[in-house]
């Protein structure tokens, strides 16, 4: 049976009362989806740190991927994840090993061969005002861009306005966990935790809750404009 999801543009979904919505709506059939949710670093590559936490960039990003695999899931897509423990992916610490790292993650999204890749980071910046969520996409991959501004928009919209005063672009770039693969890929950036707001935001499960869900209310909104 065709599972339909009903998705509410803007703001979509499912539990959008939490974080408040519009309430025009859509439908998009999920289950015909398959989405790779690559959770960045793990291992002895932690990231960067929280000024103010000193948590690691690698755990959060786990943790923000773990929530929006499980909003996408709930839904009907078909997950898969580049890694659901602290470990990374390049088996043996030698010379080589984020290539090797990188390269298991290529291998798994092209096995997947999903319909997207949403890879999960967080931020730094050497002036710690600086804060909010940035998506970044592969410089000439339309599509790409496509994914990546619809997400930011998302963000735009519901948390960097508030925070920062003002929006960002979607921002181009050249990213090996985006140029590895030919479909819609794009990096979420998901805070800064060089700032000092924006990490102690961080550590509330409530508040990753929050990122991973706009993020899935992002992704949404791409999939209706297919
Ligand atoms: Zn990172």
């Amino acid at each position: 049976m065709k599972r339909v999801v009903w998705i509410l543009l803007i703001v979509s979904v499912i539990g959008a009362s939490t974080w408040g919505c519009d309430s025009v709506s859509s439908g998009v059939e999920m289950d015909r989806y398959s989405i790779v949710v690559d959770a960045g670093h793990g291992g002895v590559d932690s990231g960067t740190i929280g000024v103010v936490t000193s948590n690691k960039e690698s755990d959060l990003n786990l943790l923000i991927a773990n929530a929006l695999g499980e909003y996408l899931r709930q839904a009907g897509v078909k997950v898969t994840y580049t890694r659901q423990t602290k470990e990374g992916l390049y088996g043996e610490l030698s010379s080589g090993f984020k290539m090797r790292d990188m390269q298991a993650r290529r291998d798994i999204i092209t096995s997947a061969n999903p319909d997207i890749v949403v890879s999960i980071h967080l931020n730094k910046f050497a002036i710690p005002s600086r804060r909010g969520v940035q998506v970044y996409y592969q410089t000439g991959r339309d599509r790409g861009e496509t994914l990546a501004s619809s997400i930011q928009d998302i963000f735009n919209t519901h948390v960097n306005l508030p925070q920062s005063g003002r929006g960002y672009e979607a921002q181009r770039g050249d990213f090996y966990m985006c140029r590895c693969v030919s479909v819609p890929a794009c990096i979420v950036e998901c805070g800064f935790l060089s700032n000092p707001d924006d990490d102690r935001l961080l550590d509330t499960a409530e508040y990753r809750d929050k990122i991973a869900y706009y993020i899935y209310a992002g992704i949404m909104n791409y999939l209706m404009k297919r």
